[in-house]
């Protein structure tokens, strides 16, 4: 069973502090949900997990099974068991869809070992009908021209030939219709198991309606200020947030101010008060 460990996370971006000291522990057979207004930090949580090198760790430090993430690159965490579904999968003009997951899933085999291309493509297929995908899209150019439905549906087939610990799907709603929302739920459910711990990003209740998370958390400006059961869900879709910026205090969170920092000074930065 696989443990995703993030301890007291401070990160930044071109020299803007976004998130404010993030605590998260996700353990294998875990579905958390992270709910939270536009621009607060959800999407830079789930870069900065996977290792995107624009953001910058100012402070605190991403595990996984022990190891320590920090300093490692995108495709050593995806080694190591790390996926994730991206908000805005990025169209690759040139590599077929194919391709790309072949080289993926190669990739991800010990050193020396082959892929045995029949077997693969024979998942491929089958993963791809799962998703209830045209035969078409794994010869065509990674995402290009790909619907948003198309796109997301993307993501999940890489999800299910990779086999992660821990996946990280951010806001893989968005841009669904109502029946490719039901084929994603379903499929993603069915990947559930003691081997997989899943983090999932959404606004919107359907989704988890449909992907039933154990742990409910609300981002505010760069940190998780509540976490509870799935209670909190129906609450955020019938209230919004404002019963919870009154319970703590917050005003306006719109384009808040956030302080500058210097790279390189700040590694022992630690988090402010909340921001009213
Ligand atoms: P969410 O996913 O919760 O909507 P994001 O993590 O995408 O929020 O963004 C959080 C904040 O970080 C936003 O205020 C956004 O404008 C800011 N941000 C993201 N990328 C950059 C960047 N490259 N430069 C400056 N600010 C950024
Ligand atoms: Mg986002």
């Amino acid at each position: 069973m696989s443990i995703l460990e993030i301890k007291d996370l401070v990160v930044s971006v071109e020299g803007k502090v976004i998130l404010e000291g993030i605590n998260l522990t996700v353990k294998g057979g875990e579905t958390h949900a992270i709910m939270g207004p536009n621009g607060t930090g959800k999407s830079t949580l789930a870069q900065v997990i996977m290792g995107h090198p624009k953001y910058v760790i100012e402070n605190g430090e991403i595990r996984l099974d022990g190891v320590l993430l920090n300093e490692k690159t995108v495709d050593e965490r995806s080694r190591l068991g790390l996926f994730l579904g991206m908000q805005n999968p990025v169209e690759v003009p040139g590599v077929t869809n194919f391709d790309f997951v072949r080289a993926a899933v190669q990739a991800h085999l010990p050193q020396g070992q082959h892929l045995r291309l029949g077997k693969f493509i024979l998942s491929l297929e089958d993963a791809a009908k799962e998703l209830k995908m045209g035969s078409g899209l794994a010869h065509r150019h990674l995402n290009e021209g790909f619907s948003g439905g198309e796109k997301k549906r993307n993501e999940i087939l890489q999800m299910k030939l990779l086999r992660p610990k821990i996946a990280l799907l951010d806001e893989i709603d968005s841009g669904l219709d109502v029946d490719a929302l039901r084929i994603v739920g379903e499929n993603v459910t069915a990947m559930k198991s003691p081997e997989l711990g899943m983090i999932l990003i959404t606004h919107y209740q359907r989704l988890l309606d449909t992907i039933v998370p154990d742990v409910v958390h609300i981002i505010l400006q760069g940190r998780i200020v509540k976490t509870g059961g799935r209670e909190l869900i129906a609450k955020i879709d019938a209230e919004g947030y404002d019963w919870l910026k009154a319970e703590l205090g917050i005003e306006t969170w719109e384009e808040p101010e956030k302080t500058p920092v210097s790279l390189g000074t700040c590694a022992t930065k630690k988090p402010g008060p909340l921001r009213g």
